[in-house]
């Protein structure tokens, strides 16, 4: 989801701006997100697994779906170099939650998979040629449909930094 205003595309949560991040800032910044997410996490594993909302994930649920939103996008830049505005497969976020597909994630098990999955986005990323980075794919309808690699890079920086504050504010609330 995103707003515009003054013609500049934002986040209306967190104020993110896509077009703000450019591609060489894509792989520290997610770096730098999934440590202090991981740092957050593993400070309290217990607290790290309460909902403090029925309908609001726990900063577990947050790291399983940030790993897995990083693998995604990860295979989705091989797509759209090969093909031509393709349309990946999706997420299903929340359809992952609701089939119990999470259960099994904890703060030690994100603590092995979360720094793999961002390592892995980011050497990817960073492979990709200069040129690669003005093609196309059809991310969601949220987002208008198409939109470029470079773009892409910058959505996964989002999602780290989006998420990041989401940890933030459960570790906050839980420990009220
Ligand atoms: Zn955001």
């Amino acid at each position: 989801m995103f707003v515009v205003e003054e013609g500049r595309e934002l986040c209306p949560v967190c104020r993110f701006e896509w077009a703000a991040c450019s591609p060489e800032e894509v792989s520290p910044r997610v770096r730098a997100a999934t440590d202090a997410m991981l740092a957050v996490i593993s400070a309290d594993p217990a607290g790290s697994r309460v909902r403090v909302e029925a309908d609001r994930w726990s900063s577990v649920e947050y790291g399983a779906h940030l790993r897995d939103v990083l693998w995604l996008i990860r295979d989705r830049l091989v797509n759209t170099v090969v093909e031509d505005t393709p349309s990946p497969p999706k997420l299903h976020r929340d359809e992952r939650v609701a089939l119990g597909l999470y259960e099994g994630d904890t703060a030690q098990s994100l603590a092995r998979q979360l720094p793999v999955a961002a390592e892995s986005f980011a050497t990817f990323f960073d492979a990709l040629h200069l040129e690669h980075h003005a093609r196309t794919v059809i991310y969601s309808a949220d987002f208008g449909h198409v939109r470029t690699l470079a773009w892409t890079g910058a959505q996964a920086v989002h999602e780290c930094e989006h998420h990041l504050d989401d940890v933030r504010e459960n570790a906050q609330r839980v420990g009220r």
